[in-house]
């Protein structure tokens, strides 16, 4: 689909936010616009249909939306990473620390490992990247779990934090579908062109 879709409702919804935060609560965050989701689906779908894909994992809360309309186009299971409040002792778990900005603090995510392994070829998506911390602790648990990386998939980029260029530089498959080159202090939101 034409994803200028996506960049025409951050303009004409998103709120910057003191401390370069872009809020997309009324149809991505908080209140989910169905619509735009399963568009957002399936520009993913284009993407990345040719990867190899049997396995989406995500971090909740915002990404299971994503990740849920994206894989009724690929027919493949979705496997959200939970934010672990404490260690889970429940069985054998896949643990990675991840530092958030937003919070300011640190926060653990967990997947149980009986759900992503050597046989998963991975597509993994999210609502934002910014320094690229969340994406960060999922490729970790990736990688501890044997999994093979397919792809990554992103709604809204923030291009002026590094964790798109880091991720892009470790020779991932990196596709956002907006990238926010800057927002200024009166709400003026500039977009670079998304490369797929
Ligand atoms: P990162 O770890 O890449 O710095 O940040 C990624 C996570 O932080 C995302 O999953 C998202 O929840 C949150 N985040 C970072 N920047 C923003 C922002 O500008 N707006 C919103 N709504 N969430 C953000």
């Amino acid at each position: 689909m034409e994803m200028k879709l996506l960049e025409e409702r951050i303009m004409r919804d998103g709120q910057v936010r003191p401390g370069n935060v872009l809020k997309v609560d009324c149809f991505l965050n908080h209140q989910l616009d169905v619509e735009l989701l399963d568009q957002i689906g399936a520009e993913f779908y284009r993407i990345f249909k040719e990867d190899g894909i049997n396995k989406i994992l995500t971090i909740e809360a915002s990404g299971i939306a994503i990740a849920c309309m994206t894989a009724r186009h690929f027919n493949v299971p979705v496997v959200f990473a939970k934010k672990a409040k404490s260690k889970n002792i429940d069985g054998d778990v896949y643990t990675s620390t991840v530092h958030s900005y937003t919070y300011g603090r640190d926060y653990d995510i967990t997947l149980a490992q009986k759900f992503l392994g050597p046989q998963d070829r991975v597509l993994i998506l999210d609502d934002f990247l910014a320094n690229g911390k969340a994406m960060n602790g999922l490729l970790d648990i990736c990688r501890q779990a044997g999994a093979s990386v397919g792809g990554i998939g992103i709604c809204i980029e923030k291009g002026f934090q590094p964790g798109g260029a880091e991720i892009r530089a470790e020779g991932y498959k990196l596709a956002s579908l907006a990238i926010v080159e800057s927002m200024g202090d009166n709400g003026e939101i500039c977009f670079r062109e998304p490369e797929f």
